[in-house]
């Protein structure tokens, strides 16, 4: 008997014509494929039936690279050429990478500002080597839905910059995959639960992977999730609870003789062990010996939990942390949601839910929650609901996006947490009388001093034709996509004369570096709001000094020499004041010189329309 498919409510009627549509989650440990089949979110699993495939890509000097768990055996055999956590180099310039890394690959600079790979089938970047599982996991949706994958919705930490996130979309085109949008990882958890639809409030996302943890805290109104803190320690994670067996194992046959290659397969059985007493009150490890064979050795579950606490007390450091900046107190969480393998470990659960409170969310298996969140966004952007219930997840951008203006302040043209996509437009004028050019510098960051801010793109608009200072109109227009990713014009709007670029980041900005930039904004408020009084005053004197100058260079004799005296005098004042850092003083002497001028002024405006009178019948000045 053949089944009948036929469609579901909100499907397209046709399941051939259905879209195909999948959730990727790349980890630094494990990375998903996921999409929705019939109404339901599922991991897409191999021949084998697993659903996780290590992030590890082995590179051979001829053939194809390895990816998954044959590369991740080999990693004891072939260490420098077998490549894990890779998540870690990405958008990363040499000088950015942590130690660990450094120390396990041989890393190169090859300028550009990205750092490569030496492996046997030459040198490699981290985008190269993250397409690779990306490619694979491509190919493992293809076989099992048996079409082309019309788009993928790829997850990233939410502490994620410019830099890496650009390197992910690339690492994704490389692989051939149509990327529908980039998502944050702790969103994507967010959504796989539905609280997108569930009450307004502040959301927890605890995510403890193989070898980083992230914590962050989400603001879910009107249907849109905000960032509002994300903290962590990119040196914890279930690796570290691995180490600390692996250790205490090594105690327990002490005397006993172990090569390197059975300590580091040692190594695996510590994992192994670690993930079966999640379930199991004792589990026997086999401990490889060099000499002879095997040693067995017991291990309960609570002389692991024992052993680990303090890593789990550690992971709670963080979370304190972005709670204070954040302003929260536990009690003010709505809801936690648990996020990767390692949150498994039921000594983790416990603390979590003693720290906030209440029972944490775990219905969806943690390793594969951000994946399903993922394929349930790209399910509705590859259109495969229904229009009345269509709706569009928005994302914020992270940090203020801006122009330097005079005197290397920040002007921002979109603010922080503003959702995406975006674009906003904002004009501008010379400074200068006759100014043909203006340079462009884009910036992003919190405070008001360009300095302090990070300097993203420079670029210039020429050919502006000669006018007076403060003729021309110079639209500038900002505009970020679904991505984060940005594109600035500048147009004048006489010409129409247009520059334009997109922002290709400088990549570099390390992981806590957005969180500082951040907690740097909000301390500084108000010095900032000083300086740039201090600043904006100090440009509009600097102006009023020029012009007064050369209005005294040409019309000098307008004045008689008491008048002359004392516009000398007051723009002595302002000069002087000038240097210090008095923004009020500076303003009043503004005042003081435009007040003194002011009659000079009126008397050039009568010259001037005398002058042009002069030789004009009066029939050829009406209008
Ligand atoms: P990542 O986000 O870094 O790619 P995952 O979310 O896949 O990582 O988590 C991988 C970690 O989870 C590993 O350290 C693994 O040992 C651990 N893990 C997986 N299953 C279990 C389990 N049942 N009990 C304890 N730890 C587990
Ligand atoms: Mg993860």
């Amino acid at each position: 008997m053949v089944l009948l498919q036929l469609s579901e409510p909100g499907e397209s009627p046709d399941p051939h014509q259905k879209r195909l549509g999948v959730g990727i989650d790349l980890g630094t440990t494990n990375s998903l494929v996921a999409t929705i089949r019939h109404s339901i979110p599922e991991c897409l699993p191999d021949a084998d039936g697993r659903a996780l495939l290590p992030s590890v890509v082995r590179y051979f000097r001829d053939g194809e690279p390895v990816v998954g768990a044959d590369a991740l055996m080999a990693q004891v055999l072939d260490p420098r050429n077998t490549i894990a956590s890779v998540k870690r180099l990405m958008g990363r310039g040499l000088a950015d990478t942590d130690a660990g890394m450094r120390a396990r690959y041989d890393l190169v600079d090859c300028g550009g500002g990205m750092v490569r790979l030496k492996t046997a089938a030459g040198l490699r970047t981290p985008v190269e080597v993250s397409a690779e599982i990306l490619q694979a996991l491509r190919a493992r949706a293809e076989d099992t839905l048996g079409g082309d994958i019309e788009g993928a919705v790829i997850t990233v930490p939410a502490y994620f910059d410019d830099a890496q996130r650009q390197a992910t979309k690339d690492a994704a085109k490389l692989a051939g995959l149509n990327v529908l949008r980039l998502l944050n990882e702790p969103t994507a958890a967010a959504i796989a639960y539905g609280l997108d639809e569930a009450a307004e409030g502040i959301y927890a996302v605890f995510d403890l992977g193989g070898g980083t943890f992230d914590f962050s805290v989400l603001q879910l109104s009107r249907g849109v999730f905000e960032v509002k803190a994300t903290s962590g320690d990119s040196a914890l994670g279930g690796d570290d609870f691995d180490e600390s067996l692996w250790l205490w194992l090594q105690e327990q046959v002490k005397g006993v003789d172990l090569d390197c290659s059975s300590s580091r397969a040692l190594l695996a059985e510590a994992r192994r062990v670690k993930e079966a007493l999640t379930t199991e009150d004792s589990v026997i490890a086999t401990v490889p010996i060099a000499a002879d064979g095997v040693r067995e050795v017991k291990v309960t579950a609570s002389q692991f939990q024992t052993l680990t606490q303090s890593l789990v007390d550690r992971s709670l450091l963080p979370v304190k942390k972005a709670l204070r900046d954040a302003g929260y107190s536990p009690a003010d969480i709505q809801a936690v949601v648990l996020v990767g393998g390692a949150t498994r470990m039921p000594h983790v659960r416990s603390a979590v839910e003693r720290y906030f409170g209440r029972p944490p969310f775990t219905d969806i298996d943690p390793d594969k929650v951000v994946a399903i969140g993922a394929a349930i966004q790209a399910n509705v952007l590859v259109g495969n609901r229904r229009a009345d219930e269509d709706w569009l997840l928005l994302d914020v951008i992270p940090l203020s996006l801006g122009l330097e203006t005079m005197g290397g302040l920040t002007e921002k043209v979109i603010s922080r947490n503003s959702t995406i996509p975006i674009s906003k437009a904002q004009d501008f004028t010379t400074f200068k009388d006759g100014q043909t050019a203006m340079a462009i510098h884009v910036v992003q960051g919190e405070r008001e001093l360009v300095q302090d801010c990070r300097s993203l793109a420079r670029f210039e608009l020429r050919g502006i034709p000669p006018m007076p200072a403060g003729g021309a109109r110079i639209r500038v227009s900002f505009q970020v996509d679904a991505d984060g990713l940005l594109s600035v014009s500048a147009q004048e709007q006489t010409t129409g004369i247009e520059s334009h670029i997109t922002v290709k980041p400088s990549y570099g900005l390390s992981d806590d570096e957005i969180a500082t930039m951040l907690r740097a904004g909000f301390e500084h408020a108000n010095t900032d709001m000083k300086l740039r009084a201090l600043r904006e005053h100090s440009v509009e004197a600097e102006r009023l000094i020029e012009a007064t100058r050369q209005a005294l260079g040409e019309d000098a004799h307008l004045l008689d020499a008491d008048e002359r005296t004392r516009i000398e005098a007051a723009i002595s004042v302002l000069t002087g004041l000038l240097s210090g850092t008095d923004a009020d003083a500076v303003k009043s002497a503004v005042d003081a010189l435009s007040a003194v001028t002011g009659e000079f002024a009126a008397r050039r405006m009568d010259q001037a329309i005398r002058k042009a009178l002069t030789g004009n019948r009066v029939d050829n000045l009406s209008v």
